[in-house]
């Protein structure tokens, strides 16, 4: 609660008392940023934008978002994507915070806090999948491992658009795969399986990838 804007909730009391309860009536969601009422993702994305929904973004993720936008892959995984860059994952230590979890372990190293940086790219198991990685699709590329871990925030150092396109596929892939790799440890209790891991990851990023090839002219990338 620590974190709570006060100026959030005399909004939200403002909207309550604005309103006569009716116990006749069914309740209705109503997204009151949209025409009509009705909820688009670009509404929400202006309203992000426009800083109205608690907490506003630095130019540097309205850059990285755009270029994610332009990423051919399934929406949940666009949504996955647009989610890790606001830093709105439900890592452990957000969990805990909110009086969900009793501990913020890692699920994977099970020593230091879950955050989002620590679970998708300081953990020694996510490191050792990112150097995997890297080693895979890193030759000639103008982006160094640390960067490629955070690859919206530097992918406008890789010149070429198919290249810069074709990673952005495969990051995806991989941080998509870390967080399945977590739920799979916390709902089945499991560990952490490196290689099945790494197979999801090739898998995914050659599924996405065959779909996208089929529409951008010279994609060469092997996978
Ligand atoms: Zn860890």
């Amino acid at each position: 609660m620590e974190e709570f804007d006060p100026n959030v909730l005399s909004e939200f009391v403002n909207m309550v008392e604005a309103e006569t309860l009716d116990k006749f009536s069914s309740d209705s969601y109503e997204w009151l940023k949209g025409n009509g009422c009705i909820f688009s993702v670009k509404s929400y994305y202006d309203v992000v934008n426009n800083g109205s929904v608690g907490f506003s973004i630095g130019g540097e993720i309205v850059k990285a978002i755009n270029h994610l936008r332009e990423v051919k892959v399934p929406s949940n995984i666009l949504f996955f994507g647009w989610r890790f860059l606001l830093n709105r994952i439900p890592t452990k230590d957000q969990l805990f915070k909110q009086g969900i979890l009793t501990n913020k372990n890692c699920a994977f190293c099970m020593v230091d806090d879950e955050s989002i940086s620590h679970l998708f790219g300081r953990c020694l198991y996510s490191d050792c999948i990112w150097i995997k990685v890297f080693n895979w699709i890193g030759s000639g590329m103008e982006l160094s491992l640390s960067k490629l871990v955070s690859f919206f925030l530097h992918c406008e150092k890789v010149k070429n658009k198919v290249r810069r396109l074709i990673t952005a596929v495969i990051w995806l892939a991989t941080v998509w795969s870390i967080w399945l790799m977590q739920n799979t440890i916390i709902l089945k209790n499991s560990i952490f399986n490196f290689y099945d891991c790494m197979t999801m990851i090739v898998l995914r990023s050659w599924t996405w990838l065959s779909a996208f090839c089929k529409t951008v002219d010279g994609c060469n990338f092997s996978v």
